[in-house]
């Protein structure tokens, strides 16, 4: 994944997950079956929710939530300009506007007073997002939904299993969705998931991540003949499906989260205690009614007043020590293919745009060793004294 000595992330596989996979290589069923369904159930049970509905990626989850929604061109999407660009992408595959807003500073999520502030008559919804696990504000996300009548559709690709007042990331929405890439807190190599209350949506989304077909109970067999439904589609749907490999992947990886989410508290503590004293550093600031933190990353900023090209170069020097480190998350708003299409340039949301030039993304997974860690620490503090140095000439 990394050619970097420390990487910025990295898998965690046992021999639970090369068993699973093993077994289903030998069961002969590939796709649509036992492994897909337990996974589903284990990723339910977590969030609390009657339905699971896994897929082919995170991104593809949020595309069948907003068709599934009936959200089309027309339509605003509430969303914020500092995630993972997947998270407006989606808005824009149906034809719908993403109308961004400025993000509050310390919890990096949307500022929920601008969100209520950005309703028309034509927001049809507000998808917001965990920033790097953080659940900051989704309860008011949920009475704002509420108070307008529109549905909260969750991004929590990266939250998953952080709690916040007693409610589970993915569960505070009308929906709710994962997403699996190696780096996140569970890989199924590639793959996601779909959580919600809403049996409508939830067959909609079944139907659609398998080519718009009916939903023919649990576990309907493909190619079955006997049933007439495998070649009668209902809608335009999609090839979203989650194979029975990344599935079996998936179920060992669900049964192993709370060590995970464990392993990653660790290392994120270890990195608060190692770099609380670091004057030019803002360390992540999780709320106190945040009873279960699942990391996603470990993102440091460096203090107000240093440029974009003073953390590029601090990145630079990370990595020549052979130590990963990312720019996460440049401004959505001004990814090329935004500014773009929508017109987008610096200043637009100030906020966002001033936290995103200073963030750097450390090294950061489960069973990261203390040694590792102080690597990271030590050469992160170098880099920033040759910055200041630098600075003074
Ligand atoms: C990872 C991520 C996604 C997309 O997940 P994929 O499985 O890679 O498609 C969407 N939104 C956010 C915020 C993410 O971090």
């Amino acid at each position: 994944m990394s050619h970097h000595e420390i990487p910025l992330s990295k898998p965690d596989i046992t021999k639970l997950e090369e068993d699973l996979v093993l077994e289903v290589l030998q069961s002969g069923r590939l796709s649509i079956g036992p492994m897909q369904e337990r996974f589903e159930s284990l990723v339910a049970e977590r969030c609390g929710t009657t339905h699971a509905i896994a897929c082919s990626s995170g991104t593809a989850g949020l595309h069948m939530v907003l068709v599934g929604l009936g959200i089309g061109p027309g339509d605003e999407v509430i969303t914020t300009p500092f995630s993972f660009i997947a998270s407006a992408n989606a808005i824009l595959y149906v034809g719908a506007t993403p109308v961004f807003v400025d993000i509050c500073p310390s919890s990096l999520n949307a500022n929920p007073e601008l969100i209520e502030k950005a309703i028309t008559p034509r927001t049809k919804a507000i998808l917001a997002v965990e920033a790097f696990g953080n659940p900051t504000y989704f309860d008011e996300y949920q009475k704002i939904a509420a108070k307008h009548e529109i549905p909260l559709i969750e991004d929590s690709c990266e939250a998953l299993g952080t709690v916040y007042k007693g409610t589970p990331a993915g569960s505070f929405g009308r929906a709710g969705v994962f997403g699996f890439y190696p780096n996140k807190q569970i890989t199924t190599g590639e793959g996601g998931m779909i959580v919600t209350n809403d049996d409508r949506l939830a067959n909609a989304c079944r139907s659609l991540r398998n080519q718009g077909r009916a939903v023919a109970g649990r576990g309907a067999i493909a190619g079955g003949s006997t049933s007439g439904s495998w070649l009668h589609h209902e809608r335009l749907g999609f090839n979203y499906r989650m194979s029975e490999i990344n599935a079996a992947l998936g179920v060992a990886q669900m049964q192993r989260l709370d060590e995970l989410i464990q392993l990653r508290n660790d290392t994120a503590n270890r990195y608060v205690e190692r770099l609380l004293d670091v004057p030019e550093l803002t360390l992540p600031t999780i709320d106190s009614e945040c009873s279960v933190m699942s990391w996603f990353v470990f993102v440091v900023r460096l203090a107000a007043g240093y440029t974009r090209e003073e953390r590029d170069r601090v990145i630079a020097g990370l990595r020549m020590h052979e130590i990963g480190a990312g720019d996460y998350f440049p401004c959505i708003h001004l990814q090329p293919i935004y500014q773009r299409a929508m017109g987008f340039g610096e200043g637009s949301y100030p906020i966002a745009e001033s936290v995103s030039q200073r963030t750097i993304a450390l090294p950061f997974f489960s069973g990261m060793s203390l040694r590792d860690i102080d690597i990271v620490a030590q050469t992160l503090e170098l880099m920033i004294s040759r910055e200041n140095l630098s600075r003074r000439d």
